[in-house]
């Protein structure tokens, strides 16, 4: 919500500059010049016209992509504009107590998100390189608040080194592989700090489990990473056995005609009765099986070709002390990249990726090779670059990870 012009009505003097050139910029010596009122009118006759379009003129690739750049340049502008606002207390003139408060009741957002919006327009102007990003369409607001968090008195210094490389990353790479280079960023430059955050993170941990009136029990909890991943992979492996028992449940009943919508679970039932499961059979699990201890993969060359890794099989970059407590009842795997010791390419004629070839790609590639698909490649089957029988070796440099849609959709294609 806007409020109009000072001078919105009267004619207006003052510099004009297109709307959505990429260079907009107001430098604070000239911003008098602008008349705020003509260029809301204008930007409303601009999104007046795309909001007339119909979605399926826009709907190609091309314009969803550039729809989401104008829609982070407005979010860019109206966080600075916000910023600006509450640094000047005009909301005071209206009895508001904060800033956000005025913005809860004026523009009708919930609380944090005023709050959020307030707090990370104050943080831009400690980044000027993100803002210059963000109100350029580079970036988005979910980067810039990225950087906000791991921006605190300990990294300032080196943030204002590095804002420009971390800024080209956070424009180049997925979201969650950004987030990734941040967490590696912030363990180099202020490893105690990234540790004391780990260690908080493991004792926040906490699980509670009670029953409510109506006799049915109620869970909620907090998992630090390791924890969360090993519980979410049980979950899902036998989630997925669930899932199978359903599929053919469902294909005995409507034979080939049955499709999700038939299966007699919802996902959230399946991922229910899986946590029964897994709790039946730690019960009936023999006292002195072996326990499914959790694997470290050690890469030793690695780090010489892409950097120091330590992150866990489903792409959460962890601190190295977060391991330690694991570490005296984990299984540790050594993995040597182009070295002696261990043999990750093998020529001998194979059909499918097993072992050792197998697991060699699944750590170096660690996703679903698809640029579009972030599925951990623990999860993934190893398939061939070139086809096996177009004469494609087995071998760890012909091998990717596919998830199992990808894995389908290969094979679909001539
Ligand atoms: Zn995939």
């Amino acid at each position: 919500m806007v409020r109009p012009g000072k001078n919105s009505g009267e004619p207006s003097v003052g510099v004009q500059k297109p709307l959505w050139d990429s260079d907009f910029s107001l430098a604070p010596a000239y911003e008098h010049l602008y008349d705020s009122g003509m260029v809301l009118d204008e930007l409303r006759s601009a999104v007046d016209q795309v909001c007339g379009t119909e979605p399926a003129a826009l709907c190609d690739g091309e314009s969803i992509v550039e729809l989401h750049r104008c829609l982070a340049r407005l979010e860019a502008a109206t966080t600075r504009a916000t910023a600006s606002f509450d640094a000047r207390r005009e909301w005071a003139d209206d009895g508001a107590r904060s800033a956000p408060a005025w913005l809860t009741a004026r523009c009708q957002l919930p609380r944090q998100t005023a709050r959020r919006r307030v707090r990370l327009g104050r943080a831009l102007r400690h980044l000027p390189a993100a803002e210059r990003a963000w109100l350029a369409g580079e970036v988005g607001e979910a980067q810039v608040a990225a950087l906000a968090r791991v921006r605190t008195p300990a990294t300032e210094d080196a943030m204002a080194n590095d804002e420009e490389m971390l800024v080209g990353q956070a424009s180049s790479l997925r979201y969650d592989h950004f987030t990734r280079v941040l967490a590696y960023w912030r363990q180099y430059v202020d490893p105690d700090g990234a540790e004391d955050d780990a260690e908080r993170q493991r004792g926040s941990r906490r699980v509670h489990l009670s029953q409510g009136l109506d006799d049915r029990w109620f869970l909620d909890g907090v998992l630090d990473p390791i924890s969360g991943a090993i519980i979410s992979d049980a979950l899902r492996a036998i989630a997925d056995e669930l899932f199978e028992a359903d599929w053919a449940e469902a294909r005995e009943r409507l034979g080939e005609a049955a499709t999700v919508a038939d299966l007699a679970r919802t996902p959230a039932q399946r991922r229910h009765d899986a946590l029964v499961e897994m709790a039946r059979r730690a019960g009936t699990a023999p006292e002195d099986g072996r326990r499914p201890e959790p694997l470290f993969s050690v890469l030793v060359g690695y780090e010489t070709f892409h950097g120091p890794i330590c992150q866990l099989a489903n792409g959460t970059a962890v601190s190295p002390g977060s391991l330690v407590p694991w570490l005296d009842q984990a299984w540790v795997e050594r993995v040597v990249f182009d070295a002696p010791s261990r043999v990750i390419d093998v020529g001998v004629a194979r059909r499918l990726f097993t072992g050792a070839t197998r697991r060699a790609v699944q750590v170096r590639d660690r996703e679903c090779f698809h640029p579009l698909c972030d599925e951990p490649a623990e999860w993934c089957e190893v398939d061939h670059v070139e086809p096996w029988s177009a004469g494609g070796d087995t071998v760890a440099a012909n091998g990717r990870p596919a998830c199992a849609f990808h894995n389908r959709q290969r094979h679909r294609r001539p």
